[in-house]
């Protein structure tokens, strides 16, 4: 009885990106901080009592996913139509089991959509409106697109349009990472008392995106993976080159095939990153409960807790 919750473990970030010291106050700082104890304590409630990782990661994700602050769900950012398309995934480690949502504007919590993708339909990833058809089926919460306005990231958009077109003025090209406020993405990664593993990712996607862009997020393999022979992988950062490194595969591969600890396997896809000019950060833990939090930004919001419960959150490189 006595070892019910032993070597739980749950970790989550929140974006990694171009996050100052400088440019945060003590307020906002406290604020981010505070919401991300509280997710880790959603998700820390259900493996204590013995539930199961995947219960733990959408319980965390939600929680962030209704807040304002992080670009998920609630506070996810602007297409360049001024539209909210979000994108979510989850994935089972026990049974390689997977779900996801891609571009829908009207469902409250995506993550809770891509878990019913993974139980109750024969698919692993449903888009746009199809995707929001089901949700509906499914009874889950909707949203009218006006839930998901925030001023802030309304005025990410008007900035980041502005910059675009000094860019266009001076015959520069435009590029994805031209954005400095690209971060905010949410993602978990649990090990259960079991020793089950799952992974999570939540997304609002990138500032002013173009035509139906879907990035890493609800990708299983590039944002997404999880597999109780090796790792849970959540990835957040330049979803392009997330895709193209497959990521989250990745970084489990390594440490399946060729046994290496989680934390290096991370760092090595990060180096695979960085060599194609990505940047952004990943959250692994594996089967024993060892887990890391890397990214090659200044800062990535970020968390984790294990079996005393007590929450440790961090957001620049120093913490
Ligand atoms: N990876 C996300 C995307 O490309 C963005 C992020 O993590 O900040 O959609």
């Amino acid at each position: 009885m006595s070892n019910i919750n032993s070597r739980i473990r749950l970790v989550i970030h929140g974006g990694a990106g171009a996050i100052a010291r400088s440019k945060i106050t003590a307020e906002r700082e406290l604020a981010y901080r505070q919401a991300l104890t509280e997710s880790l304590a959603a998700g820390y409630a259900i493996l204590a009592a013995g539930g199961s990782s995947i219960e733990a990661v959408i319980a965390a994700i939600a929680a962030l996913e209704d807040l304002p602050w992080f670009n998920a769900g609630k506070g996810a950012v602007f297409n360049h139509d001024g539209r909210n398309e979000l994108d979510a995934s989850i994935m089972d480690g026990a049974t390689l089991m997977a779900g996801s949502v891609a571009g829908v504007t009207a469902i409250r919590n995506p993550i809770r959509a891509a878990h019913a993708v993974m139980t109750k339909s024969k698919h692993v990833m449903l888009i746009g409106q199809g995707a929001e058809t089901f949700a509906a089926e499914q009874g889950l919460e909707l949203a009218n697109p006006a839930y998901f306005f925030t001023q802030h990231r309304w005025d990410q958009l008007q900035r980041a349009i502005a910059k675009e077109q000094i860019l266009l003025d001076h015959d520069e090209e435009s590029s994805l990472s031209s954005s400095d406020e690209k971060f905010g993405t949410v993602g978990a990664v649990a090990l259960d008392c079991n020793g089950n593993l799952a992974a999570g990712t939540s997304t609002g996607g990138l500032t002013n995106k173009r035509y139906g862009r879907v990035g890493d997020s609800p990708i299983i393999g590039a944002g997404t993976y999880a597999d109780n022979r090796s790792v849970a992988v959540s990835a957040t950062g330049m979803g392009e080159m997330f895709i193209r490194i497959a990521a989250a595969f990745n970084t489990a591969a390594q440490v399946r095939l060729r046994q290496i600890p989680a934390d290096q396997a991370a760092d090595n896809t990060l180096a695979e990153i960085a060599a194609i000019n990505g940047t952004g950060g990943l959250i692994v833990v594996d089967a024993h409960g060892n887990f890391a939090m890397r990214f090659n930004t200044s800062g990535m919001y970020r968390g984790t807790i294990g079996n005393d419960g007590i929450a440790w959150t961090g957001i620049f490189a120093e913490n």
